[in-house]
Order: C-alpha cells, then sequence, then structure tokens
C-alpha cells in the first residue's frame, strides 16, 4: 500500500494552486487584450491607441498628427501590425509621420507580416475578416 506523508500531500496541494494561478493569469491577460488596432484592426491593444480613439468602427482616419486630433497616445506597438502609437505618427519621434491607410497599405502589400512573436497569430486568421471586424475599409 502506498503512503503518503503531509509533505507528500502539500507537494500536490502546491502543484494545484499553481496550475490555478496560471490558468487565472492567461484568463485575466487574454480579458485585458481588448482594444482595436486602428490601423490593422487587430484587437490585441492592452488599452485604448489614443486618450479620444476607442471603439469601432474607425472608418478613414485621415493623416497625422493623429495626437492632435486624438490626445494622447498609448504608447503601445500593435502585435499585429507592429503600429506604434505615439511614435510611428509622430514627425518628431520617428522621423515620419505615417498615416493609418498608408502603414496598413504597406504592410498587406509585404504579406501582413505577424509582428509579435510572442503573441502568435490566431489559427484561421484572415486580415479581410479583421479589417471588416474594426469596420476600417478594405482598400486591396
Ligand atoms: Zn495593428
Amino acid at each position: 500500500m502506498l503512503q503518503r506523508g503531509p509533505s507528500q500531500y502539500n507537494n500536490l496541494y502546491k502543484l494545484n494552486d499553481t496550475e490555478t494561478e496560471m490558468t487565472l493569469n492567461h484568463q485575466e491577460q487574454t480579458s485585458k487584450l481588448r482594444f482595436y488596432c486602428p490601423c490593422c484592426g487587430y484587437r490585441g491593444l492592452g488599452q485604448s491607441p489614443y486618450e479620444r480613439l476607442h471603439d469601432p468602427p474607425f472608418g478613414d482616419l485621415g493623416e497625422p498628427s493623429y495626437i492632435e486630433r486624438f490626445g494622447y497616445p498609448s504608447h503601445e506597438g500593435c502585435h499585429c501590425c507592429g503600429y506604434q502609437f505615439g511614435y510611428d505618427d509622430d514627425l518628431s519621434a520617428s522621423g515620419s509621420a505615417k498615416s493609418f491607410a498608408e502603414s496598413r497599405r504597406r504592410w498587406i502589400e509585404k504579406g501582413c507580416r505577424w509582428f509579435c512573436g510572442t503573441d502568435p497569430r490566431p489559427e484561421n486568421w484572415k486580415v479581410s475578416d479583421q479589417l471588416s471586424a474594426a469596420g476600417i475599409p478594405d482598400e486591396i
């Protein structure tokens, strides 16, 4: 008969607690990634990209400066297209002020390369579905 002392039970409980904690943390992280990227439409931003630019449909947001029009940027980079709010649209920071439409066009022309290695592209992902979910005109 297998006998288990108190220390073995403690180890089992510890393992279960750790597993539960890891699952909760993953769910928590996933639920935080809920804001849409106004450039590519990916719903994977941890916060609103600009103070006054929140939910889709985005439509055509025109040319920068987005900071002047939409307020303080998050400085977050999109995991999908790589656009960084407050950098890519800021001439003084990046040396060029790229519009969402122009960045999106180049990103699509280059094959929609997924930017972030640690947040992999979802299975069955389609750029056209992503754009339409965010209300972004699909110009290509
Ligand atoms: Zn994006």
